[in-house]
């Protein structure tokens, strides 16, 4: 019964890791999952940088920040593009065809993807907000990660994330993904001056220790509607808080904590 248990829970929110290989698509690394026999504390046996002895794991709780002047504003170029939203079984991805990209230190990242979860993944001061959002670029090499995360509490409805339900929501890994017409990814960003900067690595196996944290300050909101409707979905995606290791968040001086 226990098992059948498991095995139900493990449907709800299920499956693959992502990197990105040369061929810059997202691939499949290994069955995983929120609960259960393959939920996060069996991760480091998919993949050993998921284990507990790793160092700069994430996400973390965001708080004793060091504000550092020199963090310039996030220079994200995106355009309203059509976006293709799919659900490989453990959260809902979005692709636009235009590829949006992220300048940092003189380097040209691309976006690969963006994706939900929720609850959120870090949280601020122990504060969990409803959803976490993180949008995916990677360097020319695709060995670097550059992620961007925005978190949603309850509150007022959200414009970007209406577009994405008014095309339907794919609801399993069975159905067939969703085009959003004229969407625009810096749309869900919320203040780029005023964000957190930290060392860590990808959320889900294989855990690749590769990412550079973004994680704006400022909170989007979405209506409980709305939540709802992504809850139904997504169920609970988020990989509990790992430990911080004496690494440094930095923050910008602007904005709130
Ligand atoms: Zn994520």
């Amino acid at each position: 019964m226990r098992r059948l248990l498991w095995f139900v829970a493990a449907v709800f929110v299920f499956a693959a890791a992502q990197i990105v290989p040369a061929s810059g698509q997202v691939i499949a690394a290994g069955d995983f999952a929120y609960t259960g026999d393959n939920g996060p504390g069996f991760w480091g046996e998919i993949s050993p940088a998921c284990a507990p002895t790793s160092v700069r794991q994430s996400p973390i709780d965001i708080d004793r920040v060091v504000l550092d002047q020199k963090l310039e504003p996030l220079r994200v170029i995106a355009t309203e593009t059509a976006t293709v939203i799919s659900n490989p079984g453990y959260t809902l991805v979005g692709k636009p065809d235009n590829r949006p990209t992220f300048e940092l230190g003189g380097v040209t990242y691309t976006l690969v993807e963006f994706h939900f979860h929720a609850l959120s993944e870090h949280t601020v001061q122990g504060q969990y907000g409803a959803l976490e959002l993180h949008v995916v670029f990677a360097d020319p090499s695709l060995t670097k990660l550059a992620v961007i995360g925005v978190i949603y509490r309850v509150g007022r409805s959200n414009g970007f994330l209406q577009k994405i339900l008014a095309a339907g929501l794919p609801e399993k890994s069975t159905s067939a993904p969703v085009t959003v017409e004229n969407l625009n990814v810096a749309d869900a960003l919320t203040d780029m001056r005023s964000y957190y900067n930290y060392p860590g690595s990808l959320t889900t196996p294989p855990c690749s220790e590769t990412v550079n944290w973004f994680v704006l300050k400022r909170w989007a909101e979405l209506s409980q509607e709305q939540f709802d409707a992504f809850r139904k979905v997504l169920g609970n995606d988020f990989r509990p808080l790992q430990k911080r290791n004496g690494r440094v968040v930095k923050a910008t001086p602007r904005g709130p904590f």
